[in-house]
Order: structure tokens, then C-alpha cells, then sequence
């Protein structure tokens, strides 16, 4: 079990040529089981990594998340650059969802988490001059997301998915890369506990997002009908994907965000709506 999974997450690298032990990487680690795993696995294989964490403040949560990243970083030897949302933002995400909604917007948590992180991620990552920044998304999650676009109808989101993460290229912007892509939830869950890893294996108090929920149970229901269907959605995706990327590969280039410098779509970035929110009529 133990080599089943750092052999496939090595077989992942290599075949996909995701990275080389000269490049740095940093890895997005948030305390939970997947990226605490794809941590691990890369530093034990002998690749250039270092940890990097933001903290949202969600409480005991965090706090707890937080102690263990610690303590797993230092029995391994591996440096832990730790950002916070007080620090950026000046609050914790709970204060900042409230503060946008009772301003009218209605933004959910993980939108907000999400995006204030893959901004300070990318921005602090470009700082410490990683080449690569690496994420803990698994099989199901790559699954799930596939499924979610589909039946939404959100094709160019699956375009961005892959193990590579994005579309758009921008010198500012670090590459996101996947090497769990072909390990399931249950396979790193499992390895987690023989390796004692002190994470929670419990959900985000502040977890939102009921669609995800849906289609993950309903792919849990089809997996024990048809065991293995979820490595056929990947399979097939991943056959389909260089014509996704071809389709919706805009000739446009990142731009950068006029007020903040990093990368964007349009001009502004998604951190800068939303602290833009935050600030408006105060
Ligand atoms: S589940 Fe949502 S709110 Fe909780 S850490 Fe993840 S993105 Fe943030
Ligand atoms: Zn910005």
C-alpha cells in the first residue's frame, strides 16, 4: 500500500514530466490529509520542496491544521513559509464574509477562501521563486470537478483541469501542478493513517458548496455499481482535454491586475473584487 502510492504519484511525475528534482516547489498544504500526503511523498522522493500555508483563521480549525503543518514539517526537515489572512487582509475569513454580506453581496466562504488563497499562493510562491507550485487535488476532486462542468455546462472551467492546472500563461503566474491526480480519496486517506499523519480528517467548519456534495455522493453510489468508473471519467477527459485546451485557448494573455499587479483575466483580479467589497462605502 505504503509504495503502491509514492510509486504512482513518481510514475505520475515522470510520465507526465510535471517537474525534475532541480526545480523548487512549493507545496500548497492546508493540513488535511492530500496535500500533508503529496508533501511527504515529494520530500521522501527527493524533490527540492518546501511547504507554504495560509492561514484563513476559521477558528480551532486552523489553529489545529496549523500545529500540525508545523510538526510535520519539522520532524521531516522541510521549511514551512506560513502566510495569514490578518496579515494580507488585516481580518480572518469569517469576518470578511460577514462584512461583504451585510453589505448585500451574497458571496459563500469558499468562494471567498478560494480566491483570497490562489491569489497569495501564486503571489507569495513567485516571491520565494518556486518554478512549480504543487496541490493535493486527487482523483475524486479532478472527478467531481469534471462532472460539476459538464452537467453546468461550464466546458472552458474543464479546460483549465488536467495536471496542469490554467490556460492563459503569464510570467507572473506559477504553474500548478497535480502529481495525486491518479491517487483516490480513499487510497491517500488510507496511506495517511498507516503513515499517522496528525491531520483532521474532517470537513471545514465553513465548507460550502452543495452541489459538490450531490455529485460527489452520486459518483460514490455509481463507484460500488461499477467499480473503477471514476478512473474512466478521468481516462476519457484526459483524452478529450488537449481539444478542450485547443478550443477555449484564448490568443489573449494574462493581463495584470491594475491594482495589484497579479495575474488576471480582465484587468482586476478576483482578490481585488472582493477586498474592493470589503472597502466599498466604509
Ligand atoms: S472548505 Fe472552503 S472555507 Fe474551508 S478552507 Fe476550504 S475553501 Fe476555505
Ligand atoms: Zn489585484
Amino acid at each position: 500500500m505504503k509504495n503502491k502510492i509514492e510509486n504512482k504519484v513518481a510514475d505520475t511525475i515522470n510520465k507526465y514530466r510535471l517537474f525534475t528534482k532541480r526545480d523548487k516547489i512549493l507545496v500548497a498544504v492546508s493540513g488535511g490529509k492530500d496535500s500533508t500526503t503529496a508533501l511527504y511523498i515529494l520530500n521522501k522522493l527527493g524533490y527540492n520542496v518546501e511547504g507554504i500555508t495560509v492561514d484563513a483563521l476559521i477558528g480551532n480549525y486552523t489553529k489545529q491544521n496549523l500545529e500540525n503543518l508545523r510538526s510535520v514539517c519539522q520532524k521531516h526537515n522541510i521549511k514551512l513559509h506560513e502566510i495569514s489572512f490578518r496579515d494580507e487582509f488585516g481580518y480572518s475569513l469569517c469576518y470578511l464574509r460577514s462584512v461583504i454580506n451585510s453589505k448585500g453581496h451574497n458571496l459563500r466562504s469558499c468562494a471567498i477562501c478560494g480566491a483570497l488563497r490562489r491569489y497569495l499562493l501564486n503571489k507569495h510562491s513567485r516571491k520565494l521563486k518556486a518554478k512549480y507550485l504543487v496541490t493535493g487535488h486527487n482523483l475524486d476532486d479532478e472527478a467531481q470537478n469534471i462532472m460539476m462542468n459538464f452537467l453546468r455546462n461550464t466546458l472552458e472551467t474543464s479546460a483549465r483541469l488536467g495536471l496542469v492546472a490554467g490556460l492563459l500563461k503569464s510570467k507572473r503566474f506559477i504553474p500548478r501542478v497535480k502529481p495525486l491526480y491518479f491517487c483516490t480519496e480513499k487510497e491517500i486517506t488510507q496511506y495517511s493513517k498507516l503513515m499517522k499523519f496528525p491531520v483532521k480528517y474532517g470537513a471545514c467548519p465553513c465548507r460550502t458548496g452543495s452541489f459538490r456534495n450531490e455529485v460527489s455522493i452520486i459518483l460514490d453510489k455509481l463507484e460500488k455499481k461499477q467499480p473503477k468508473i471514476k478512473h474512466t471519467i478521468i481516462k476519457n477527459f484526459l483524452k478529450q482535454l488537449p481539444k478542450l485546451k485547443k478550443q477555449f485557448k484564448s490568443t489573449d494573455q494574462l493581463k495584470n491586475c491594475r491594482h495589484c499587479g497579479e495575474p488576471s483575466k480582465d484587468g482586476t483580479c478576483q482578490a481585488c473584487r472582493i477586498v474592493s467589497l470589503i472597502k466599498k462605502n466604509d
